[in-house]
């Protein structure tokens, strides 16, 4: 799946939000989240963001990686 990391935080534009097919990504009191059980890998959600603060979760930085589980935690 993908996942939304640290940028987010500052910035919350949601324009990613509008792009899912799915509807899986949710407003979180910090930062926007993708719920990884059912983002389908479009990619449609990372081009928009303007602070470039979506991954495909195999190329999230080494910086950035605790984001994989905090995505995923939102949802549990
Ligand atoms: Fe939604 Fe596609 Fe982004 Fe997954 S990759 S969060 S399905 S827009």
């Amino acid at each position: 799946p993908y996942v939304i990391t640290s940028a987010c935080k500052d910035e919350m534009a949601a324009d990613c939000v509008e792009e899912c097919p799915v509807d899986c990504i949710h407003e979180g009191p910090d930062q926007y989240y993708i719920d990884p059980d059912t983002c389908i890998d479009c990619g449609a959600c990372e081009p928009v963001c303007p602070v470039e603060a979506i991954y495909q979760d195999e190329f999230v930085p080494e910086e950035e990686q605790e984001y994989i589980e905090k995505n995923r935690a939102f949802f549990e």
